[in-house]
């Protein structure tokens, strides 16, 4: 341990992937700084969901208080078909995903579970090194410093030397390009309509109230989109995803604003519930091109690596994009924190040789589900339901 202690590590990018990282190896006794092109660290107000595999991550770097007091735990995973609303498929979750898989599925308010990672990267009373976090530090170039260490260049001229670089800095990569790394984004022809609906609206009226029972993670598939909803916070909020397919002018400008009419509309021959759930979205309904990337197993460039959606962005047609970031860091951090700056490479290699076919075989299953999720009525619909009812168990976004 004391050899790795002075290793330094600087990530590009504190979003989810970017910030378990740099917890994960502050844990490991690197000295951390991260670098964020935004005035300020957050997330964006929307939920989140992580599985057992990124629970237990996240629960692994100590933050079992923190994530309890933030966290709502759905009991049941439940499928409803987009015509009647009636259900397909149930996943219990709850303490039988716990004694399944010994760690929990949960929810979360993004900005919750992201300020829980910045507080513990600063705790002075946590293991290792305190992180340095620098916002407003947006990345433009990387150069060779002493003996083969990167160096990361903001925009206003500040350079970052460090041992190991890694860029943490999402689907629009700039560390990335500056690798010389292929563009393997692809449009999905998708995008997700996100919103948060007060929790107390959805329990005043008779015809959503069912939606409060049993904080129930909920999906309803249907012919070209589905419809993706859960509490957090509580029942504070249900948050919303609506994948639909994408209108010309979010597919150029890949965001965009919405009202709660276009929600309505986008689901207007669906079962009543779906309108009188989502006619209670206030107009700050945000619309994103669902972009993902092709496989690609070249995560690494000597000392600079890449984790998150820099290397493996897929469709979020299985709740795992922020999760597989997890991972990614938790596994760099095993890599990293056992070598001395001789042997960075291989441990960075080591790092991809681990995590990128898992992520790749995530990327493909998150594809498939856009078929899957999206048949039309008919022979393969009916045989999908067939295997939803026997118990198939997919995953949500
Ligand atoms: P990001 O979150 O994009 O963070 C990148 C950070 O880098 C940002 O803060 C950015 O400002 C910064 N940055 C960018 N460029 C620079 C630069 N040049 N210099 C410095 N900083 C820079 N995943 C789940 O696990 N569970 C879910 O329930 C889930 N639901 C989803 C629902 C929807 C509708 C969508 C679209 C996605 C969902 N995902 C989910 C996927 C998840 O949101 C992403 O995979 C995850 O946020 C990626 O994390 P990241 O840290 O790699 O990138």
């Amino acid at each position: 341990m004391a050899a790795t202690q002075s290793l330094e590590a600087v990530i590009v990018g504190g979003g989810l992937g970017g910030m378990t990282a740099a917890l994960s190896l502050r844990h490991r006794g690197l000295r951390v700084t991260v670098l964020e092109q935004a005035p300020r660290f957050g997330e964006i107000g929307a939920g989140i969901q992580t599985a057992p595999n990124a629970s237990r991550i996240l629960l692994g770097l100590g933050l079992r208080k923190q994530l309890e007091a933030i966290r709502t735990e759905p009991q049941d995973q439940v499928r409803r078909r987009w015509k009647d609303g009636s259900i397909v498929g149930l996943t219990q979750l709850g303490d039988i995903c716990k004694e399944r898989y010994n760690a929990p599925y949960w929810h979360y308010h993004r900005a919750d579970l992201h300020q829980v990672l910045t507080d513990a990267c600063t705790d002075p009373a946590g293991p290792g090194p305190v992180v340095a976090l620098r916002t407003g530090s947006r990345v433009t170039a990387l150069e060779d410093g002493d003996s083969r260490r990167p160096v990361a260049v903001t925009d206003d001229g500040r350079h970052y030397e460090a041992d190991v670089l890694i860029g943490a800095d999402g689907i629009r990569s700039r560390v990335r390009d500056l690798m010389g790394l292929p563009d393997t984004l692809e449009f999905s022809g998708e995008m997700a309509f996100r919103a948060l609906i007060p929790g107390d609206l959805i329990a005043a009226d008779p015809a959503t109230r069912f939606l409060m029972d049993r904080f129930q993670s909920t999906i309803w598939y249907g012919p070209g989109r589905h419809l993706v909803h859960y509490m957090i916070r509580g029942g504070e909020y249900l948050n919303i995803v609506g994948c639909v397919p994408c209108t010309d002018e979010v597919a150029e400008r890949w965001t965009g604003s919405a009202t709660s009419d276009d929600l309505v509309n986008a689901y207007s021959d669906w079962d009543d519930r779906a309108a009188a759930m989502l006619s209670k979205a206030k107009d700050d309904v945000l619309a994103f091109a669902l972009y993902h990337r092709r496989r690609d197993p070249v995560w690494v460039n000597g000392r600079v690596a890449l984790l998150g959606d820099a290397c493996h962005a897929m469709l979020p047609y299985q709740a795992q994009g922020a999760s597989q970031a997890m991972e990614d860091g938790a596994v760099l951090a095993e890599e990293l924190g056992r070598v001395t700056a001789d042997g960075i490479e291989v441990a960075l290699r080591r790092y991809v040789d681990r995590r990128a076919k898992h992520a790749g075989m995530v990327q493909d299953a998150s594809l498939q589900n856009k078929t899957f999720y999206h048949y039309p009525d008919g022979p393969q619909q009916e045989a999908r339901d067939e295997l939803l009812r026997r118990g198939f168990d997919g995953e949500s976004d």
